[in-house]
């Protein structure tokens, strides 16, 4: 069965363009019948599932010079193609210290998700830009860029929020002869962290629930701005927690009751989560209560460091 759905994948011409301009005439001229491909692995994996047809042309995109990580005022900028190893390379150079996606980074949530991404040999090869257009809600690094208010920089003149390019199962928001060049991701000031917490039955296994957090206190360690964003069995795409967040604003950082509280009042107002062989709804439920607490917690006590430190110095 494997063999003959896989069968339908079979690209006659592999294009190789060394410029932005080549790709943009490429993905017009072949419209549908062209798939860009940057690692490969997500390609690889939807096609050996059946669930790639009719594409005749493949355009490899890592000939362009979009493998980086930039620090420009308040913002950080990752090329499409930077695979997640370079990430991870990049974030803690020299040139960037403090390591930009440490637990006393603000954006920590990246370095969580990072690490939780399996096997190595994957990371080698998956970029950051074939992470979101894939466009599976159970993938771990777009949601922590969600939750983290990432923006993508699409070719040849958009700009949009990642969060609304995701549209469904496979579904990416892009219109014919554009892709994505590059990722925002704001630089928060003041007391600001994040965290990304993922609950899989292996070591090795997609997310059964998955969950980034974003936070800035205030001096009295109130929350003063929270996002939340949820991935894994929550329907076909990243969902934000938006009640949740609302009602969590203003709450004492370190007051875990109150917070407890926030998730089993309001989450079911905000989540639909998903029974399939592995969990059902109310246990997936019940696990984004608990994961998106403790993210919270730990997003804040990130911030409360950082504050701490920061009225040292
Ligand atoms: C064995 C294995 C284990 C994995 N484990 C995990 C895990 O633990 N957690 C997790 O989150 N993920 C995991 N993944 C998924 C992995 O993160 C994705 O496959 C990977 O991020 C896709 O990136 P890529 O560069 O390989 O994309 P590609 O396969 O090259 O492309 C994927 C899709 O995105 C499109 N695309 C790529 N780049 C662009 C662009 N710049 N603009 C527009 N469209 C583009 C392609 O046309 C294609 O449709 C795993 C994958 C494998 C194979």
């Amino acid at each position: 069965m494997e063999s003959s759905s896989s069968s339908t994948f079979e690209p006659k011409i592999f294009l190789k363009p060394l410029n932005e301009e080549e790709v943009v005439e490429y993905l017009r001229k072949y419209g549908e019948k062209a798939r860009l491909i940057a690692g490969g692995t997500g390609i690889y994996e939807i096609a050996r599932r059946g669930l790639i047809s009719g594409v005749e042309v493949l355009i490899d995109i890592t000939g362009l010079r979009l493998s980086y990580i930039k620090k420009e005022r308040d913002l950080l900028k990752i090329g499409a193609c930077t695979t997640m190893s370079k990430m991870m390379l990049l974030s803690s150079s020299p040139s960037m210290s403090p390591s930009l996606f440490s637990e006393d980074s603000p954006l920590a949530a990246i370095g969580d998700a990072l690490s939780v991404i399996q096997p190595l040999q994957v990371k080698n090869v998956a970029t950051i830009g074939g992470a979101i257009c894939t466009a599976l809600p159970f993938f771990d690094l777009p949601v922590a860029l969600l939750s983290l208010d990432s923006i993508a920089e699409i070719s040849p003149t958009r700009r949009e929020k990642v969060e609304n390019l995701l549209t469904g199962y496979f579904n990416i928001d892009l219109k014919e002869g554009e892709f994505l060049r590059e990722i925002l991701i704001p630089l928060p000031d003041g007391y600001a962290s994040s965290s990304f917490l993922k609950f899989a039955i292996t070591g090795d296994d997609w997310a059964l629930l998955n969950c980034g957090c974003a936070i800035s206190l205030n001096e009295s360690q109130r929350i003063s701005s929270v996002s939340l964003v949820y991935g894994g069995g929550v329907g076909e795409k990243p969902r934000r927690a938006i009640k949740t967040q609302d009602a969590l604003k203003g709450l004492y950082s370190l007051d875990e009751e109150s917070i407890k509280r926030v998730f089993e009042t309001w989450l079911h107002e905000d989540l639909e989560t998903i029974s399939d062989s592995r969990a059902s709804a109310e246990y997936r439920m019940e696990l984004a209560k608990v994961l998106g607490r403790r993210a919270v917690i730990k997003s804040a006590e990130r911030a409360s460091r950082r504050m701490r430190v920061q009225k040292k110095n």
